[in-house]
């Protein structure tokens, strides 16, 4: 692929980890038709921090699940390390997503009666990784987050900081390539959050592992090597020349309302759906089963998202 216009002059690309070419996402059809990418062209270096900034219903989300291989887009391509992807099958895109990506989100997600340990080693539990194994790495990567003495508290007795370090444990436990974080610190208050951004910034720095933030907070989008805008499913090169105020005010009720919602996000093999798993759902995967059950809420759950009824868990 050709490298993207927007990305002249502002970020030395190697090899990308992930690019697009003329990306769009169209949601429904006819009356109810909405055009939420609309031609996205995007490079991500290995190694790099990128912040995806915009207001509430510019796209960000969806610009996101396209890129972590959630939602495959309506037309265009998503390249991993040189890849494109629209041919691959559920299990290959599961697999991929569960070896290459981590997953950090504003909620938490963590399953309460749990330990820490265990909520850590859940995906090596999901890619069938023997206990002993899991225990090890669970240990390792719950040590990189001086969490290791916390190993065997359940999931509860964190604070809000803690639980986040947790999810980066998780997030970090099958060597992922690119970390996708949306909103990580949006729960959190501005100390703790400095902290889960360090963190998160520090896996980038010493472990080359590339950075993807969505993101409300201009603050943490500075620390971003690079900042992309969207309005209204495009790209645009400098926001504040063009429409003033284009990043959401968090106080705002109706952006918090939908605001990115968080979860363990994964596509249901049969159905295809993309379903968030709550914290019950964890839980009963937990407990054995080996595929997401349907009762996961979806993880777009945008009230216009058609598909929504008997989603109430
Ligand atoms: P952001 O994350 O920037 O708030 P989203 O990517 O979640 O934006 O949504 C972009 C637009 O697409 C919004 O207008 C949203 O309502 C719409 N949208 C998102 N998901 C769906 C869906 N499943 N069905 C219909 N419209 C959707
Ligand atoms: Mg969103």
């Amino acid at each position: 692929m050709p490298p993207p216009k927007h990305a002249e002059g502002t970020h030395r690309m190697t090899v990308p980890v992930l690019e697009t070419e003329n990306l769009v996402k169209i949601y429904g059809r006819g009356e109810t038709r909405f055009d939420a990418l609309k031609g996205i062209n995007l490079e991500i270096g290995k190694g790099e921090s990128l912040a995806i900034v915009g207001k509430s219903g510019s796209g960000k989300s969806t610009l996101m699940h396209l890129l972590a291989l959630l939602d495959g887009p309506t037309h265009g391509v998503v390249a991993l390390e040189g890849r494109p992807t629209n041919d691959l099958g559920a299990k290959e895109l599961n697999e991929l997503r569960n070896s290459a990506f981590g997953f950090v989100f504003q909620q938490f997600f963590l399953t309460p009666g749990q330990t820490v340990l265990e909520n850590v080693t859940l995906p090596l539990k999901i890619a069938g990784v023997p206990a002993a194994e899991r225990k090890r790495r669970g240990l390792e990567a719950l040590d990189q987050l001086e969490m290791a003495d916390k190993a065997q508290n359940k999931a509860t007795d964190l604070s809000g900081g803690q639980k986040q370090r947790v999810v980066i444990a998780r997030a970090l436990i099958n060597n992922p390539s690119v970390i996708f974080a949306d909103e990580p610190t949006g729960n959190l208050d501005s100390a703790t959050s400095r902290v889960v951004e360090d963190i998160l910034f520090g896996l980038n720095r010493e472990k080359g592992i590339t950075l993807v933030i969505v993101t409300h907070d201009t603050d943490l989008a500075r620390r971003c090597q690079r900042q992309i805008y969207l309005v209204d499913g495009q790209i645009v090169p400098n926001p504040e020349e063009e429409a003033g105020d284009v990043v959401d005010t968090p106080a705002r009720p109706e952006a918090r309302e939908t605001a990115d919602r968080g979860g363990v996000t994964v596509k249901e093999p049969e159905t295809g759906a993309i379903v968030t798993l709550s914290q019950a759902d964890l839980a009963e995967l937990a407990r054995g089963a080996q595929r997401p059950p349907h009762t996961g809420k979806h993880a777009a759950a945008d009230p216009h998202t058609p598909e929504q009824p008997g989603a109430t868990a």
